[in-house]
């Protein structure tokens, strides 16, 4: 029997599992497995596909809680919110979110400050004198509308919102690891913050994407748990940070549409399109 068979077994798939398979073959990947990095390097320099699953959308870890916390103290450090900007949320299950309040500092929650909510936004059992972030609507929609996304982040990125404002969009391909990990980031028409507004203005967006800039007001990101999203936040301000510093040097093309096009192969073989 080989010692790597094709199909890997554990839960954790290595570069070694990877070279056992054919070049231009691929590999099924256990449920909810975790690929290392070099793994995927491998994958992608021997044309091999890695197919994944996951299962449950719904987080089980027991310090979920925590990880909320530790996001919106991210968000905070990294200026990306200020005074009580900005929301988290995870989905607990088929018909339970746990939320971050409403009028808090996201960048000083404490853990028993999250409230669950079920599909609605109708809170369970809130702490005294909370409520859940007045954003609740735009989250529910995407976890109405993504099966497979388990987790939401909102900031209000301050150079997107400023391209935002002058027009200037997210959705030209500059870099390539930006074209592989987030593909396009549309903008959004202008809707009033906390209304329901930003429902439609999303609605029919966030099927197809893992990152969206909301015009004159932030952006909001979706992910498998809550530093996913929360890095692709990092990776959308990024991009908008480029993007200035082109407009400032006035000089600057973008990738050209064949080399778009092999990027996003990428992300596809990857498996880093929006899941559905
Ligand atoms: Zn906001």
């Amino acid at each position: 029997m080989s010692p790597h068979p094709p199909t890997a077994s554990r839960r954790l798939v290595a570069e070694t599992d990877v070279r056992a398979t054919p070049r231009g073959g691929r590999l099924d990947i256990p449920q909810d497995a975790l690929v290392t990095p070099l793994a995927r390097q491998v994958a992608l320099e021997r044309n091999i596909t890695l197919r994944e699953r996951r299962t449950a959308p719904a987080l089980q870890r027991t310090d979920i809680r925590g990880e909320i916390v530790r996001v919106g103290q991210l968000m905070h450090q990294k200026g990306f919110i200020v005074a009580s900007d900005g929301n988290i949320s995870v989905r607990l299950g088929a018909d339970r979110v746990l939320a971050t309040p409403s009028g808090r500092h996201k960048g000083f929650l404490r853990p028993d400050e999250l409230i669950t909510t079920d599909m609605d936004g109708r809170p369970i059992n809130p702490p005294p004198g909370l409520e859940p972030t007045s954003e609740m609507p735009m989250h529910l929609e995407i976890y109405r509308q993504r099966p497979q996304v388990a987790a939401v982040v909102h900031a209000h990125l301050p150079l997107a919102v400023a391209l935002s404002i002058a027009g200037i969009r997210l959705d030209e391909p500059f870099l390539p690891e930006a074209v592989i990990t987030l593909g396009p980031i549309p903008t959004t028409e202008y809707a009033i913050p906390s209304s329901l507004e930003n429902v439609t203005a999303i609605r029919d967006l966030i099927g197809q994407h893992d990152a969206i800039v909301l015009r004159r007001h932030g952006a909001i990101t979706v992910g498998s748990d809550p530093f996913d999203a929360y890095m692709r936040m990092e990776a959308v301000e990024h991009k908008a940070h480029i993007v200035l510093l082109l407009r400032l040097l006035g000089q600057g093309e973008p990738l050209s549409s064949g080399q778009v096009a092999s990027l996003l192969e990428l992300r596809r073989r990857l498996g880093l399109g929006p899941a559905t």
